[in-house]
């Protein structure tokens, strides 16, 4: 069974591959692209040090790039950071921002998600906001509220030109990179309530909402069946040219 809808299937290399690793893959993905169906969106976010020749390779072939993480000024004193700025000029389309990595390995608070919502929209970057609960917020009944919070505050008083589109990936933060996936049903239900608070935080936008958590071969069609789900990001599981290349088929 094929999926009919457009597709997004966006690839978060995380830290798992060097630089010569990145640009094998992404020469990889080029030799297998004239097989993706056209209603898939791919984009890949690359480490920031394999950034430049992968999207210059991907680019050639109609796939995206996009930052992992951005910084919220255009330059300065912040040793070991990139700005939207930057990558901008080095040819990314889009950047998460908020990933739950971000939030709970690095401190990153609703305040500096907001501002780099601001940033990368203010450069031309897409951004894809990042939003889920913690299993601990889950279990206590608090997910919708956490949630809730998140994008109140993500959102508040951005300028979007009116052809924007706002993506928003549900990504709770218990199903990242354990195997553990969130039930389908229950993504659906939680991206019914984000796509309903976004459509009104964000007055006049296309709303797109993608799951996130590992999403794997196995499980990507049970996503993907959901109304509400348009597409996917991925982890673990886009690292690696098989277990990426069979997600993709089996969108196909
Ligand atoms: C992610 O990094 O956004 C992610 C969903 O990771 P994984 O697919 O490995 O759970």
């Amino acid at each position: 069974m094929s999926v009919s809808k457009k597709v997004y299937l966006f690839a978060n290399w995380k830290m798992y591959l060097d630089y010569d690793e990145s640009n094998i893959l992404a020469n990889a993905l080029a030799g297998a692209s004239v097989n993706f169906a056209k209603k898939i969106k791919m984009v890949i976010f690359p480490s920031a040090l394999s950034f430049y020749p992968v999207a210059q390779v991907l680019d050639d072939i109609g796939i995206a790039s996009g930052a992992q993480n951005v910084h919220f000024e255009d330059r300065g004193g912040y040793t070991g950071e990139n700005s939207a700025m930057m990558y901008k000029n080095a040819g990314a389309k889009f950047s998460l921002i908020g990933h739950s990595e971000r939030r709970h390995l690095f401190g990153e608070t609703n305040h500096e998600v907001h501002q780099k919502m601001e940033t990368a929209l203010s450069v031309g970057l897409t951004p894809i906001l990042c939003v889920g609960e913690t299993a601990k917020e889950r279990k206590g009944n608090k997910a919708k509220d956490v949630v809730e919070i998140q994008l109140r505050a993500a959102l508040d008083n951005l300028k979007w030109k009116p052809k924007d589109k706002l993506f928003i990936a549900y990504e709770p933060v218990w199903a990242i990179g354990t195997g553990n996936h969130c039930d389908p049903i229950e993504a659906e239900k939680m991206c019914v309530m984000i796509f309903k608070m976004a459509s009104m935080l964000a007055k006049g936008l296309e709303v797109i909402i993608l799951y996130g958590g590992s999403v794997n071969e196995g499980n990507i069609r049970d996503f993907l069946k959901q109304p509400d789900i348009s597409g996917v990001l991925v982890g673990g599981a886009s690292s690696k040219l098989d277990t990426w290349l069979q997600i993709v088929q089996n969108v196909c």
